[in-house]
């Protein structure tokens, strides 16, 4: 195993990382900015370097200064975490070319599987469904994009093939707005991505979003871990998630898991992953594959007993799966509320000093969070402060438990999204089970 790992990234993952890190008995570093300084995790590892100013492009984004800092404390690994440099393939080729290990997927999987395009392309040929769409980026030709566009049918979305955060993304309703609406995609997509590449896809109306979770080592096996339910979203965010997603049996389960573990052998994909699908009328259509850990990936540790960072680690270490698909039992049900600094209904975010921290605690109830008493939340980024995760026998209880957690969870000081959460657990329809992704939206007005 590895002696020493550098935690690239911040707030609750770096905390996520940092526990799994310990319980294998590994030394942690913490790379922060200026502005994280009393982090906890940067004040719970074994060392820490401070590598820039609070912009993220000076410091998190910064690929020289983790290296450098990486160099200087004698590290094994880099752990990127979610966000920041943990899909940029960049990156883990001069992780791996300074002679350190990145935690994660080879370089040329994180480049196939980080253009959407390059993506759709091959789960195609490893015959995982997919959205229907253009299949290659729209040129300059209106009268050829007018015509794939009334093939697939209105409404269609415009989407950056280098996008993701939920940006770099257009509803176009008809032919009208089709030319303004790609032209607006593909300058955002340059500034945002350095990626002017835009495609179109057919706008799925009433989807749900469910996601499989596979682990992959390097020795060419690989297993699923389920799914999870990510439908309630805003903005293209998501904000609740669960697992397993309901509705769906468990023959459904094991099929497309299995599709999931093949396309991932024909890739020779290493590590955690996660395949998006949209869910629409019984039928699954691939979307994207994130090739690093997740926000959600609590709900399906909650639920399967295993630990998925450790297992990264363990896999990044070269160690093989000590775990086979049969030995994977789904036991009762997981919900996990994202905790976000920030407006409730408007979403305006909400930085500054908590004054009062209260978590919720008892069985089944998890929290992953970085914040304490007198903790200022910063304002440069992003604005979740943590995440509640309940499990029990059943998602009806599950969901109870969730109800009464969040009313035992106490932040005061900054603006938080816990009163639209206690709305939304306790809705009807969403209790229901099945809600899609446009729910949210729906539901406060804005769609
Ligand atoms: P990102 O990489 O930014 O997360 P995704 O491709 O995963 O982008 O899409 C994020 C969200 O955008 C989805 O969960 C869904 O809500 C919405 N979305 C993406 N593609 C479509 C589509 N074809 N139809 C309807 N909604 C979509």
């Amino acid at each position: 195993m590895f002696d020493k790992v550098v935690i690239a990234n911040r707030g609750e993952i770096a905390l996520r990382v940092l526990r799994a890190c310990r319980d294998l008995g590994i030394k942690t570093v913490a790379v922060h900015s200026s502005a994280d300084r009393d982090l906890k995790h940067v004040r719970l590892a074994d060392e820490s370097v401070c590598i820039g100013p609070p912009s993220p492009t000076e410091s998190y984004l910064n690929i020289p200064a983790v290296i450098a800092a990486a160099e200087v404390v004698d590290a094994v690994a880099i752990h990127p975490g979610y966000g920041f440099l943990s899909e940029n393939a960049d990156f883990a080729e001069r992780v791996e070319q300074s002679g350190f290990v990145f935690i994660g997927p080879r370089p040329e999987t994180m480049r196939l599987m980080g253009d959407k395009l390059s993506a759709i392309k091959a789960m195609q040929e490893a015959g995982v469904p997919c959205v229907p769409g253009s299949g290659k980026p729209l040129g300059d030709d209106i009268g050829e994009n007018a015509a794939l566009a009334r093939a697939i049918g209105y409404p269609v979305i415009i989407k950056a093939a280098g996008g993701g955060g939920g940006r770099g993304m257009r509803v176009v309703h008809s032919e009208a707005g089709l030319r303004n609406a790609i032209g607006l995609t593909k300058r955002e997509a340059a500034v945002a991505f350095q990626n002017d590449a835009v495609y179109l896809e057919k706008f799925l109306e009433r989807p749900r979003h469910v996601e499989f979770q596979v682990l992959a080592d390097a020795h060419g096996n690989c297993i699923h871990l389920g799914e999870r339910d990510c439908s309630m979203q805003r903005r293209h965010q998501k904000i609740i998630e669960e697992a397993p997603a309901p509705g769906i049996d468990e023959a459904t389960r094991q099929r497309m898991g299995a599709l999931c573990v093949e396309a991932c052998k024909r890739i020779g994909y290493r590590g955690a992953g996660t395949f998006e699908f949209l869910y629409e009328n019984g039928e699954f259509y691939f979307i994207e594959m994130n090739t690093r850990i997740q926000v959600e990936h609590p709900v399906t540790e909650e639920i399967t007993g295993i630990d998925l960072v450790k297992q990264q680690l363990r896999v990044a270490a070269g160690e093989p799966l000590d775990i086979r698909q049969e030995d994977i039992k789904i036991l009762g049900h997981a919900v996990e509320c994202r905790i976000n600094a920030e407006d409730a209904y408007t979403f305006r975010p909400s930085p500054g000093r908590i004054g009062v921290y209260h978590p919720a605690g008892g069985p089944g109830v998890r929290i992953d969070s970085h914040i304490y008493d007198g903790y200022v939340v910063p304002p440069y980024y992003d604005s979740l402060i943590g995440k509640l995760i309940c499990h029990a026998e059943n998602r009806e209880a599950a969901l109870t438990r969730m109800q009464n957690a969040l009313t035992e969870l106490v932040i005061e000081g900054i603006e938080t999204n816990i009163p639209l959460h206690i709305d939304l657990v306790s809705d009807a329809a969403f209790r229901a089970g099945g809600t899609d992704i446009h729910f949210l939206e729906r539901r406060l007005g804005l769609a």
